[in-house]
């Protein structure tokens, strides 16, 4: 059983955090290793984010860099925009939003719901001054511009708020719900804040843990890893909020020790897996995480403890991974039940 937080917490801010490590059976059954997945998405805010949006709101004001009623500005694939929006309406804080269009219908219309003062951008490569991050920095520029100190931009890729929240919470906790055993841990990135942030408490714990970035297709944090170099595989992936083509302050320096690619044929085939049988309805990127573990497990053989982080739930994704039609025009295999 999950231990009960023995005393009312306070707001929203006490509700983030303290998830479940759940135990996979299938996937742990299939490859003889114990492989364990932090439940992230039972946040308040359905995802990993709220963590990195809680750190960077807490290490802004500590810094004096958000001033009562302020604006949070980010640019964002949807679920950090949604952390920051409910930490800073419990904050006290408005919140822009921008976002590239190709992202799912239930993100953009959950932040529409919280009160967001969304931007809806063109999808651009980060080269593109177009891009969602280069837009939401000039966003904030000119509001400061035109009322100094009135907006904060969050930058998650680069805050090492970010990465510092993760070492500090999610890393500790694994460490304690894992028993102060971790032979392997193993997650995909955005801006590497999760990865980083655990692999650093991990190591610091233990050095011998293994510490493996899991990269969607299309990604060039693979090639980084192997090379040095980060430079684009080939292919790509309907997966949000995680694969780079660059390599993100967060990362940087960050201790891992090896990288796996993932397809998305084998993360829906862990999505769909451990919705119709462990009733974990998971999302995409959930679904490359835990395909990396079983890999990682298929490669270190039985007997490891293997960790991953579900990032969100499948609800997030209901018109796109969950959508026939959708699965069908990405020549993606459709589930029995949903056929
Ligand atoms: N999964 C999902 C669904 C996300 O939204 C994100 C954040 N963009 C990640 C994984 C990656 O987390 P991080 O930014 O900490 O690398």
């Amino acid at each position: 059983m999950n231990a009960i937080t023995p005393a009312p917490v306070p707001g929203l801010l006490g509700a983030i955090g303290n998830t479940p490590l759940i135990r996979l059976g299938r996937a742990s059954a299939a490859t003889g290793c114990e492989i364990l997945g932090k439940a992230e998405f039972m946040n308040p805010g359905g995802s990993v984010k709220d963590r990195a949006a809680l750190a960077i709101i807490q290490g802004a004001e500590a810094r004096g860099e958000l001033r009562p009623g302020g604006v949070i500005v980010e640019g964002t694939a949807g679920n950090t925009g949604i952390g920051l929006t409910l930490v800073g309406n419990a904050r006290g804080y408005r919140s822009v939003i921008v976002m590239p269009e190709t992202q799912s219908q239930e993100k953009i219309d959950f932040l529409r719901m919280i009160g967001a003062d969304l931007r809806l951008i063109p999808a651009k490569p980060f080269k593109d001054p177009g891009n969602y991050v280069h837009y939401s920095r000039r966003l904030a520029e000119e509001l400061n511009a035109a009322d100094p100190g009135s907006a904060l931009w969050a930058n998650q890729f680069d805050n090492l708020d970010n990465r510092e929240g993760h070492r500090r919470t999610t890393g500790a906790e694994i460490i304690a719900q894992a028993g102060g055993r971790v032979d392997a841990f193993t997650c995909a990135c955005g801006t590497g804040g999760t990865l980083a942030g655990i692999a650093l408490a991990l190591k610091a714990h233990d050095a011998t843990t293994r510490v493996v970035l899991a990269d969607p297709m299309g990604s060039a944090l693979y090639a980084w890893r192997k090379t040095g170099t980060p430079e684009m595989s080939e292919g790509g992936s309907i997966t949000e909020g995680i694969g780079q083509s660059r390599v993100p302050g967060n990362l940087e320096g960050a201790p891992i020790d090896d990288a796996l690619q993932v397809t998305d044929e084998e993360a829906l085939e862990q999505v769909f897996d451990l919705t119709l049988h462990e009733g974990l309805c998971i999302g995409g990127s959930a679904g490359i995480n835990v395909a990396a573990a079983v890999k990682l497990a298929r490669i270190m053989g039985p007997g490891h403890r293997i960790v991953t982080i579900l990032c969100d739930g499948g609800a997030r994704y209901q018109s796109k991974l969950f959508n026939p039609e959708f699965l069908r025009s990405k020549g993606l295999p459709v589930p029995s039940w949903l056929a």
